[in-house]
């Protein structure tokens, strides 16, 4: 059969709008499908597409920060995201942030206007009868229409529908003189966790600080009836300290090398990545306020200046378990032609949703023009994001992520944080210079 010859891409949010215009901009003509005005998610009430659903900020604006070097990279690939941001920013401090009605407005006119561009206004669906290269980005409140297609190629395992997540903090960050590498009933060596050991007066002050801590609102398409195996720390922490230290904080197994005892609770972090920069803090997932989350779980011994790569939440939000469901190029494993955008992929954010919307996009028209798939520099922001997609390296279970240095290649020794942030930052940008000048090259990973 002949392959057809118009890309479609599902959903019209930030993720799909950029897929939509990279493949344009490569010369290839696409159908959009977006189903608002006609059908709106519970989160989405505007008929523009690229709808910030949120806050209206892309977060920081230096490039000398992760997200802000992906905002650099994003630019420099023709982002039709960052063409508007920038067109539409408001005064925001460090950060970027934008005007959302005009943003979202901005964006609808630049996609509506591309002559290579149909948006059609209609639910996606079914699969198209002619199969051909296809991308599907219908986001974090993707319709049932659309998770029922996705489902049925991965299976109910491949598919999540919320998001429970702990705290992720850097390794850098971490005062190893007051948290060690050791596991449960640990007889000799290092264990694979680093351990915080409590005495019981600092564990109930802790308590105390937990129970009294902001949390965030629940939406109110969010349900707060929480699995009884996934609760959040603070609901554990309201049935009294006994049901910490005797539930994710037990001290069970463990010795402290501070006092040469049991302690009285402990708490647990485990390696996000083989190269130990980013570290999960066990059994955490929280609903407090990022303010509280920095000023509680800062009591932590060893954590005190800990730096979140990423923050506790407990939110609805449709994704993949990418490194099982998908393959390198983020298409779905046992439907090919079906490259997955934005957030449903395992990305977390605006910024983040649309870069990887750009490299769908790029990929979905090199498979219509017949040329190699490819891939950014492994070292560059892009890169380090969509590192986070694939299973090599991981450790625990997959979730969700923002971009942050911690997904990044660390530079060889222990540094100060400051000087290893400086080197991730050579690296990439060494990387992305050579890359930008021959687009048409093979993977550079
Ligand atoms: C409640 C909530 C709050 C959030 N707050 C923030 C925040 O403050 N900051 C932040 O950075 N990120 C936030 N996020 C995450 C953010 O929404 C995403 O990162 C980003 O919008 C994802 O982009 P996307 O293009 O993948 O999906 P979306 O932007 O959601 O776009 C998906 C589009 O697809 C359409 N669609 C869905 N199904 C179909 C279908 N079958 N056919 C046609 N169209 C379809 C939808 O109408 C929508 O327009 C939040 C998410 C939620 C759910």
């Amino acid at each position: 059969m002949t392959p057809p010859a118009v890309l479609q891409v599902a959903g019209g949010g930030l993720a799909g709008c950029e897929a939509a215009w990279r493949a344009a901009s490569r010369g290839i003509p696409v159908i959009l499908w977006e189903m608002k005005p006609d059908r709106f998610s519970p989160a989405h009430k505007s008929p523009d597409l690229a709808e910030l659903v949120c806050s209206n900020s892309f977060r920081a604006a230096s490039p000398e920060n992760a997200v802000g070097l992906l905002k650099e990279e994003m630019r420099s690939l023709g982002s039709v995201i960052m063409r508007a941001a920038d067109a539409n920013s408001v005064p925001a401090g460090r950060a970027l942030a934008v005007d959302r009605v005009l943003f979202s407005r901005a964006v609808t006119s630049l996609v509506e206007g591309h002559p290579l561009i149909e948006v059609r206004r209609k639910e996606f669906s079914r699969w198209p009868a002619v199969k051909g290269p296809l991308v599907l980005a219908p986001g974090p409140l993707a319709s049932e229409a659309a998770t029922g297609l996705i489902a049925a190629e991965t299976g109910s395992g491949g598919l999540s529908f919320y998001d429970a997540l702990a705290p992720i903090v850097t390794g850098e960050s971490l005062d190893r003189s007051r948290i060690f590498a050791r596991d449960r009933y640990q007889e000799e060596g290092e264990g694979d966790h680093l351990t915080a050991f409590f005495e019981k007066e600092d564990f109930l002050a802790f308590h105390a600080a937990l129970t009294e801590a902001d949390r965030a609102a629940a939406r109110p398409f969010e349900d707060e009836s929480y699995f009884e195996g996934c609760l959040p720390i603070e609901v554990m922490a309201a049935r009294g300290p006994r049901t910490l230290a005797f539930g994710p904080m037990k001290p069970v197994g463990l010795v402290s090398p501070l006092t040469g005892r049991r302690p009285y609770a402990a708490v647990q972090l485990r390696r996000e990545n083989l190269a130990g920069t980013l570290w999960n803090i066990v059994g955490f997932q929280t609903r407090l306020t990022r303010g509280a989350q920095e000023k509680v779980f800062r009591m932590i011994p060893g954590l005190e200046r800990c730096e979140f790569a990423r923050y506790g939440a407990i939110h609805r939000n449709t994704y993949l378990a990418a490194p099982e469901a998908l393959d390198p190029f983020q298409r779905l494993l046992g439907r090919p032609e079906a490259f997955m955008a934005g957030q449903i992929t395992g990305v977390e954010g605006y910024v983040e949703s649309a870069a990887q919307g750009i490299w769908a996009g790029e990929n979905a028209a090199r498979a219509m023009l017949g040329i190699p798939l490819t891939m950014p520099p492994r070292a560059s922001a892009l890169g380090s994001l969509i590192s986070h997609l694939r299973p090599e390296g991981r450790r625990g279970p997959f979730a969700p992520s923002n971009v942050n240095f911690g997904l990044f290649p660390p530079p060889p020794g222990r540094l100060p944080k400051k000087e290893a942030a400086r080197l991730r930052l050579e690296a990439a940008r060494a990387s992305w210079a050579p890359f930008r000048e021959n687009e048409n090259h093979a993977a550079i990973w």
